[in-house]
């Protein structure tokens, strides 16, 4: 195989975003992938207001487009948050969230990757990596020799396990690994109309459940820490009941893990950078990882772009931006679901209702990236 400047293995959204940000600057990328696109994923499909501004600014793709080519196919500006009882609070919101298709979604982003120039190798699984060579190894036998590499491998990424002993918290890996499961429904299985976003809390000390609008089907699923949970198939069983959906037994349904507080602070070693899922890049408190994996893909191309250029170090490019951006935001949110979750087993769900309302505007604005997980304080992105 021939030589490449960056070879990034995973075509998800953290991959294609590192490829294209490398590729228009001219950098001689290879992005492999083990699936043939369109390729499916389990996700609800939520976009925040951040991710909608990272699409447009960095890769072009504007709101209307994205809405008239069906890659986007509901928006709400509502959202509803319900107890184990009766509705907690609802509200509305400064701008409304989207809902795609992740099949469509990431076959789009790769399309971007490939139409600025990087080569694209899919139905190639990398197995080993050699982060000190910077060679990716497949599973046919194919070998990536390139000077930097980007482990955009998901949540089970091979290119992590290549990280040397000692270089990876294992203990605290597995412990915020959280199960989530999640179904489409077509609406009319659905006992009651849903025209905006849901929150189920209180089935999990420290997780959620959802039920997410889309034009012609209903999403719904759960994520949280194990604690003293045996079985969460049992438990998305008792959701479904829960819901009142009819004949819930024979529903069939799969389950995906999702990095919920096990970020890496040092995701990098070697020549390797890691980016989304494969560094725990994902907000921990509604498990948003789109947003988390697109940006940090966009700093890790970029810092790999600037060692290039300047023959410097890119994990102190990336360490720079991911610190200021990216992982102050999960800190914050990792402090702020634990008030959360702790607030609502001693005060009642009762209380975070209030809470929810009186300051939902703000709160809403959190979410969507406007504000700060830290002290809702005016955020800004430096993409924008
Ligand atoms: C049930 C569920 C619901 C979710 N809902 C939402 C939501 O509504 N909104 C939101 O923002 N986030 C959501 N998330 C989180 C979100 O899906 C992830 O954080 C996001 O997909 C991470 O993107 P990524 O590019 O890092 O990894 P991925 O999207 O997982 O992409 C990794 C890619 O790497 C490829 N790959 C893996 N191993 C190899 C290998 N060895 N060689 C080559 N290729 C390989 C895979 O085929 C895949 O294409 C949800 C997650 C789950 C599990």
């Amino acid at each position: 195989m021939g030589k490449f400047d960056v070879v990034i293995v995973g075509a998800g959204p953290a991959g294609s975003v590192a490829a294209y940000a490398l590729a228009r600057r001219g950098e001689r990328v290879a992005l492999l992938d083990r699936a043939r696109f369109p390729r499916p994923k389990l996700c609800g499909g939520l976009l925040t207001w951040k991710s909608m501004q990272l699409l447009r600014s960095v890769l072009g793709l504007d709101q209307e487009f994205l809405l008239q080519s069906g890659v986007i196919n509901y928006q709400s500006d509502r959202f509803s948050i319900y107890g184990p009882k009766h509705l907690l609070a609802s509200g509305e919101l400064s701008f409304p969230f989207h809902f795609t298709d992740r099949n469509r979604f990431d076959a789009l982003l790769l399309e971007c990757a490939g139409r600025a120039g990087a080569h694209i190798f899919e139905e190639t699984r990398a197995a080993v990596c050699d982060p000190d060579k910077g060679w990716v190894t497949t599973t046919d036998g194919q070998v990536f020799k390139a000077r930097y590499v980007i482990g955009a491998d998901g949540v089970n990424s091979a290119i992590r396990a290549a990280f040397p002993e000692g270089r990876i918290d294992h203990a605290r890996w597995k412990h915020f690994l959280a199960p989530a499961i999640e179904i489409s429904l077509p609406p009319d299985r659905f006992p009651r109309s849903v025209h905006c976003p849901e929150l189920h809390i209180g089935m999990l000390k420290a997780g959620y459940g959802w039920v997410f609008p889309n034009k012609d089907r209903v999403i719904l699923g759960i994520c949280g820490l194990r604690r003293n949970i045996s079985n969460f198939s049992n438990l998305f069983r008792n959701y479904l009941e829960y819901l009142n959906i009819e004949k819930a037994d024979e529903i069939r349904f799969k389950g995906y893990p999702l990095p919920y507080g096990n970020y890496l602070e040092q995701p990098w070693c070697g020549r390797v950078l890691l980016a989304g899922d494969a560094g725990g890049l994902v907000e921990p408190l509604f498990g948003e990882g789109i947003f988390f994996a697109m940006a940090s893909g966009l700093y890790a191309g970029e810092a790999v772009a600037e060692a290039l250029k300047n023959n410097g170090k890119p994990s102190l490019f990336y360490c720079q931006r991911l610190q200021s951006q990216i992982l102050s935001e999960i800190k914050a949110s990792d402090r702020f679901r634990w008030l959360l979750f702790r607030g609502v087993n001693f005060m009642g769900d009762k209380a975070l209702g209030m809470f929810v309302k009186a300051a939902s505007r703000r709160l809403g604005d959190m979410v969507h990236g406007k504000r700060s997980y830290c002290w809702t304080f005016k955020k800004h992105w430096d993409f924008l």
